[in-house]
């Protein structure tokens, strides 16, 4: 299976569990299951609904913070926004709403405007998406050409280490999850687009266009 990504193929087996195998991209070091093992969309749907409780879980909140604070600080007062995947809960959309950025929201269960897809944006954010993502090849791109000049893309997705840990990392064994990016990956994505990159913690990235038209449009 060659790599969902960038499309390299011939990767090897980066581990192999009781349930599944995972391959890791020699070009862009993405890490991803291949499709034999995904689930349904019925499947998935059913593993989403599972976490419908969030809206007003203060904790939740705490967590999507690492995400809104930082983004509040890069965007002018009248930015428009699309939370992408934003699930069945949009907590981040409220919490970017209350702070006087009302956004959008698309979600291909949930919200599924695809309308809101033909739109420009000045940000996205992508959280708890990416390791979802069946074709990160054909979204990220979409993505990043949704965005206006000086655009953010913030995405939360937890990253992979490195082999041993990989082996014993709990985010793994989530079903549903069948891309894990790394560093590296959104190093070899800011190169392909010539984005600004920033890491902001363990497992959120920042993704912001130049003033001109390069990037992936
Ligand atoms: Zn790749």
């Amino acid at each position: 299976m060659p790599c969902t990504l960038c499309g390299q193929a011939d990767n090897p087996v980066y581990h192999r569990d009781k349930r599944r195998v995972y391959q890791r991209c020699t070009r862009c070091h993405l890490v991803y299951v291949p499709p034999h093992y995904w689930l349904s969309a019925e499947q998935e749907k059913a593993e989403y609904d599972l976490h419908q409780n969030h809206t007003d879980d203060e904790g939740y909140r705490h967590f999507l913070s690492r995400v809104t604070a930082p983004l509040q600080q890069r965007i002018t007062a009248n930015a428009q926004g699309l939370d992408f995947g934003c699930g069945p809960g949009p907590v981040l959309a409220q919490m970017m709403a209350e702070a006087g950025w009302p956004m959008q929201l698309y979600d291909i269960f949930y919200y599924p405007k695809v309308e809101l897809l033909q739109r420009r944006y000045d940000f996205i954010s992508a959280t708890e998406v990416l390791e979802h993502l069946h074709s990160p090849a054909t979204v990220l791109p979409q993505l990043w050409a949704m965005l206006n000049a000086r655009g953010c893309l913030a995405v939360m997705t937890k990253l992979v280490k490195d082999q041993a840990a990989f082996a014993h990392w709990h985010y793994k064994n989530d079903p549903s999850h069948i891309c894990f990016f790394s560093q590296e990956t959104f190093h070899y994505l800011a190169g392909l687009w010539r984005a600004e990159l920033e890491f902001i913690g363990n497992d959120v990235m920042f993704l912001t266009k130049g003033r001109g038209h390069e990037g992936c449009q």
